[in-house]
């Protein structure tokens, strides 16, 4: 049961029950650390919505939902790239902030984002992925909640894409060697 997707064959890696089971166990410990705290989830699109989706309709506490899409573009200093955050309209000076991401690669996506809360004073920021490359990752922010590890191949559905293509699927599939 392979898919095609552009030029590339990818197989079944994670099935839908196992993706189920992580995020239900990430909601124990959601629930666990902020019912009563009313946060902030803010999901970074395009890749967390349907981790967003799913997540969160396990959290039966009041709660707060936002997202967000990263513009990078290069500053004018020569320390590369500064983000953007897009979207985010509401004052979040002094919130206490969840992060929802699809995956964590090597970090720099999170280290941009992470910075860019920061800026806007929030008052504190945990990070929750669905997925993670431990063997990938080279940052030193601690990533609060993890749904699954997994090796350093490149994945797609649930959310995910290859050039556009494969976010649609409820599954995980990784690329064929
Ligand atoms: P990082 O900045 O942590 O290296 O990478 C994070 C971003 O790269 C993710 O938000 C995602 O868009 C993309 N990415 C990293 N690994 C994968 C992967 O295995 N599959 C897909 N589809 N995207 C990935
Ligand atoms: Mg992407």
């Amino acid at each position: 049961v392979s898919l095609q997707l552009h030029d590339l064959t990818f197989s079944p890696f994670i099935s839908e029950e196992t993706i189920d089971r992580a995020i239900a166990r990430i909601a124990q410990e959601l629930k666990r650390d902020f019912n009563g705290k009313e946060p902030l989830f803010i999901g970074v699109l395009n890749g967390s919505f349907m981790f967003a989706a799913d997540l969160l309709k396990k959290l039966d506490f009041p709660l707060h939902i936002s997202f967000v899409k990263v513009a990078s573009y290069e500053g004018t200093k020569s320390s590369g790239t500064v983000s953007e955050l897009i979207g985010l309209k509401e004052d979040i000076s002094g919130q206490t902030v969840v992060l929802l991401e699809d995956i964590i690669d090597t970090g720099n996506t999170l280290e941009e984002l992470y910075e860019a809360l920061q800026k806007k004073g929030v008052a504190k920021t945990k990070i929750a992925t669905l997925l993670y490359k431990p063997k990938a990752y080279t940052k030193k922010i601690p990533i609060d909640y993890v749904g699954l590890e997994i090796p350093n191949d490149f994945v797609v559905g649930y959310g995910l894409d290859y050039d556009g293509l494969g976010r649609n699927l409820p599954a995980i599939y990784k690329l064929k060697e």
